[in-house]
């Protein structure tokens, strides 16, 4: 009998499983657990250096035509998982675990380490306004964040954003930005006075960035290779499980998909199968903490307590992206020495909106030219000829609002086996920019309405709330901490228990709320056994 089972290893399982170790516990995660299994080149230097010596169809396209998977399927996929690379963090999700979306794209991810594999490591904390209908305030995270901040390595500065993104102690200094986003950042500085008056504050992102090596892993080398491979500077939730492993201060058990538990006075029994070969196999614990992210931590439950009726609300930030254009910039070459993720962030508070809303620009100098080619609104040989001396100039945003913004989606389980995720399409209305689109020209950044692309519900990939925690829980919802309704020992540690999405990027915080849930099931054995 195991003392504690984490069901999961994604950012919240491997939080929870930190905590627990340094508690002096042993968990065993179970897992389905893919790995990259297909022979990628790896670059050592820049992207674009690499380029000029080497193929790089088996890098960028893949021997297997991987980055065009979606055009055989005729699935719309976020483009870093299109890459080759990425190809095992969502491998077989649809056999795995089918779900039958309407109005919902659901991204799963059966891999090691889950979808933060493919993140962009924007990592915020959500602070006493974020956590509003939240049961708990952020006092109760705040050491949570602390040792996340160490554990990790997050880069940022005390900046405008400080505000709104706490604390800067432990950070790592700031990336280096590229020549466009720069241009940008000075010019807020210059008129920030302004701009804040009308609700608008940008600063440097908070990202899982290495800018200095630390612990055996080199610093960002500014080599715009985000897209196309690990890298050493960017935080993975995987990188703390395999030194848990490593240190034998976790089992690990991968290949196990699983379906339910039942609880009696013995403890709680774990029904599973095997992935390889579907066979039925059982494990026994104490407590049991779900971490298989929002969407199959509520397939677990909805399978336990066999109901095939209940649609439990599932959240997410609906969000835009907006390409930015610098017309001083272009012409330009394009960067070839800048970080390919996220430069910079901005909150906005805004009247229209009537929330603040929390956008992130981000270089275009990593993913490749082809994605952007049908962005542009000309016949197909301009827009391949004018992607040449527009990309030079080009930002990109992904701005995000309230997952409140727009009614929640609906997931439930049927007799089948199979999810049902009913989604309500993005129709935020894109008129209610106007004041963004009149503050970036000031910044001399211009975008256009046009040009706005609404990304599609379930691809922001916030997934939450299908159990959320309250003051007083019931059926399908979970105490302060983390402990389902009507269960005894099954606890919940991923955001299916946030009662609320800020727009904010949630992956901090849902680990440091992990953490906090483990901590609880820690003191708990601690004190009783
Ligand atoms: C391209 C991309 C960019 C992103 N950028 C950011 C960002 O910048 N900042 C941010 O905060 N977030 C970002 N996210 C979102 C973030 O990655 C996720 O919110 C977060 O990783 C979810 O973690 P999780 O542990 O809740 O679930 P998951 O990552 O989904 O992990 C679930 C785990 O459970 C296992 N599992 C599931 N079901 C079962 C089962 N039945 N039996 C056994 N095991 C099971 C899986 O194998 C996996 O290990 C991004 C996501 C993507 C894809």
């Amino acid at each position: 009998m195991h003392q504690v089972v984490i069901v999961g290893s994604g950012a919240a399982g491997v939080a929870a499983a930190l905590e627990l170790t340094e508690s002096g516990i042993k968990p065993l995660i179970l897992d389905v657990g893919h790995t990259q299994h297909t022979d990628i080149p790896r670059v050592e230097g820049n992207l674009y250096d690499y380029r000029k010596q080497h193929d790089t169809f088996d890098l960028l396209i893949g021997k297997d035509f991987q980055n065009y998977s979606n055009l055989f399927t005729g699935d719309t996929v976020p483009v870093k998982l299109t890459s080759p690379y990425a190809e095992y963090i969502t491998h077989a999700a649809q056999t795995v675990s089918p779900i039958d979306n309407e109005g919902f794209y659901a991204i799963q991810s059966f891999a090691i380490g889950g979808l933060a594999n493919a993140w962009g490591a924007g990592l915020y904390r959500y602070n006493d306004q974020d956590l509003e209908g939240f049961p708990i305030r952020a006092k109760e995270l705040n050491s949570f964040f602390d040792k996340l901040t160490q554990e990790i390595g997050i880069s940022g500065d005390e900046d405008d954003l400080a505000p709104f993104f706490g604390s800067t102690k432990s950070l790592l200094p700031p990336i280096k930005l590229s020549y466009n986003a720069n241009r940008v950042y000075q010019n807020y500085q210059r008129g920030k006075g302004r701009y804040q008056a009308h609700g608008f504050f940008m600063g440097l992102p908070r990202v899982g960035v290495l800018t200095e090596g630390r612990n055996g892993r080199s610093a960002c080398d500014y080599s715009n290779l985000e897209f196309w491979q690990e890298l050493p500077y960017i935080y993975v939730p995987k990188m703390t499980l395999e030194k848990l492993i490593t240190a034998g201060k976790v089992d690990y058990k991968k290949g196990i998909f699983v379906e339910r538990w039942s609880e009696s006075t013995e403890g709680i029994r774990i029904n599973a199968v095997t992935v390889d070969g579907n066979h039925s196999t059982s494990f026994h614990c104490k407590r049991l903490v779900l971490a298989a992210g929002a969407i199959n931590t509520a397939k677990i439950v909805l399978n336990s307590f066999q109901d095939y009726q209940t649609r439990l609300a599932l959240l997410e930030n609906p969000a835009f992206q907006i390409p930015i254009f610098l017309p001083t910039s272009f012409g330009r070459r394009l960067d070839a020495n800048s970080f390919g993720l996220v430069q910079l962030n901005l909150v906005w508070k805004s009247d229209a909106f009537n929330c603040l809303l929390q956008g992130s620009v981000m270089e275009t100098t990593s993913p490749m030219r082809g994605v952007f080619y049908d962005k542009f609104p000309l016949a197909a040989r301009t827009n391949l000829e004018l992607i040449k001396y527009i990309l030079p100039a080009t930002l990109i945003m992904q701005l995000y609002l309230p997952a409140s913004s727009q009614s929640p989606s609906r997931l439930s389980l049927q007799r089948s086996g199979r999810l049902y995720i009913q989604g309500n399409p993005n129709n935020i209305d894109i008129r209610k920019m106007r004041d963004m689109f009149r503050f970036l020209r000031m910044l001399g950044a211009w975008s256009f309405p046009f040009l706005v692309f609404r990304v599609p519900t379930g691809h922001a990939i916030h997934y939450a709330g299908t159990l959320p925690m309250r003051e007083v829980s019931g059926l399908y919802e979970c105490d302060v901490n983390g402990k389902l309704f009507g269960t005894q020992n099954v606890y919940i540690a991923d955001s299916s228990t946030f009662p609320n999405l800020p727009a904010k990027n949630m992956g901090l915080t849902s680990m440091a709320n992990a953490m906090r849930v483990a901590n609880k099931v820690a003191n708990q054995i601690n004190n009783v056994g």
